[in-house]
């Protein structure tokens, strides 16, 4: 019993609070709950980052698709960040006069992207799975759905791991001419190209540009590369061919590159070669293996597009997968540049923005 009508009156205002707490907590339950069971689809799920993912990032935010970008924490071992971690100056990018810093790029980059309300995760994407719309997107125990992704996950210089390669890399060591042949350490050198291919025929005849020399260690007693490209080699008065030869030893004097000690394959003979700077021309490998061959590849597993779009193709058929597109360099073999890479980031956005508007 209440002591008097006042007590009455304040355990009613009580009980009335109570009651109203319980209704709003029965209210956000439910919000949550049907939230939770019906799962947010995504517009635009962008796989990979830097210069394609990014620009990609920037056009499809300002487009207004809230694209959800995934960029690798540690991808092959290298940094978020991609490839151009793996470098210091970039000397070549529009916009940087004298030459810029890779960090300095990079972070620029991903500072835009957010300041477009991209929304960034540094998750590495396990899977996707195409076979119904909307698309699904794997990262760990999260399953993601999206209307279209864009793939820009890059394509990475194989390497030779020789032993000093990771202290000396970018020093005298590097897998891509066009980008550091010109960088004053490898200016005027003896440099070593290793590979046969079209790209080792392409890096030397590119380096001869700065070099005093270059050579080519070759594998074989011919090379791989198409006939044009052997013949720019053969008449380059710069190059010279070590046929049937494979490097052993970089010797190091006073953590200068001096001489690499080679060995012919054939007849075990071994002679040192002055060197000045070695580079890698031994191909690359691009992150395309959790596409799980979904989308159609070449041979050494570069997404094919489909010309003057970033369009993607179902393997071996000519149909276009629609609201699929890859950027960068994981389907570029020719170009591989940052600037190229961040072209195509851009088309990729444009092409799923304008697919998007036929849904729409
Ligand atoms: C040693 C070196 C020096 C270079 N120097 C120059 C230069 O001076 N100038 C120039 O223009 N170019 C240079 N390049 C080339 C340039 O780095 C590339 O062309 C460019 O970075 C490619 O851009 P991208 O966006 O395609 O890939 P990247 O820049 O490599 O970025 C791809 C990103 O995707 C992420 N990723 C991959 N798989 C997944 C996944 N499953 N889930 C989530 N994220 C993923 C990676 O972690 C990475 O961060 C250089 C390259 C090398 C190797």
């Amino acid at each position: 019993m209440f002591d008097n009508f006042y007590t009455y009156k304040i355990s009613q205002y009580e009980n009335g609070i109570f009651y109203l707490f319980f209704a709003c907590e029965c209210v956000f339950f439910l919000v949550r709950f049907r939230r939770n069971s019906i799962k947010m689809v995504e517009k635009v799920i962008i796989i990979g980052s830097w210069p394609a993912g990014h620009t990609a990032a920037i056009y499809a935010a300002r487009a207004l698709l809230k694209p959800l970008m995934f960029e690798w924490f540690l991808a092959n071992g290298v940094a978020a960040g991609g490839q151009l971690t793996t470098t210091t100056e970039v000397e070549n990018f529009p916009g940087f006069p004298t030459w810029v810093q890779w960090p300095e790029l990079m972070m620029k980059m991903r500072e835009q992207s957010l300041h477009s309300w991209t929304r960034i995760e540094t998750k590495t994407v396990d899977a996707i799975d195409l076979s119904s719309r909307p698309y699904k997107v794997t990262v760990a125990d999260n399953v993601y759905e999206t209307e279209s992704i864009i793939i820009a996950t890059w394509a990475v210089a194989k390497r030779l791991h020789l032993p000093w390669e990771e202290t000396y890399w970018q020093k005298w060591i590097s897998a891509c001419a066009v980008c550091d042949g010109g960088l004053p350490v490898f200016r005027n050198k003896h440099l070593v190209v290793i590979g046969g291919g079209d790209s080792a025929c392409e890096e030397a005849n590119y380096l001869t540009k700065f070099a005093s020399k270059v050579t080519m260690l070759v594998r074989k007693d011919k090379l791989r590369a198409s006939k044009v490209m052997q013949q720019r080699v053969f008449d380059n008065e710069k190059i010279d061919i070590l046929w049937n030869t494979e490097w052993k030893e970089i010797l190091w004097n006073e953590k200068l590159m001096t001489w690499i000690t080679v060995v012919n394959n054939q007849t075990n003979e071994e002679h040192h070669l002055e060197a000045g700077g070695l580079f890698y021309a031994i191909g690359h490998k691009p992150a395309t293996a959790f596409l799980n061959g979904q989308i159609a590849t070449d041979e050494v597993w570069y997404i094919l597009t489909v010309p003057w779009s970033t369009k993607v193709l179902a393997p071996g058929s000519e149909e276009i997968i629609p609201g699929v597109y890859a950027a960068g360099d994981v389907q570029d073999k020719i170009y591989r540049q940052a600037i190229t890479s961040a072209g195509t980031g851009c088309m990729a956005a444009l092409d799923a923005e304008h697919y998007l508007q036929t849904l729409a």
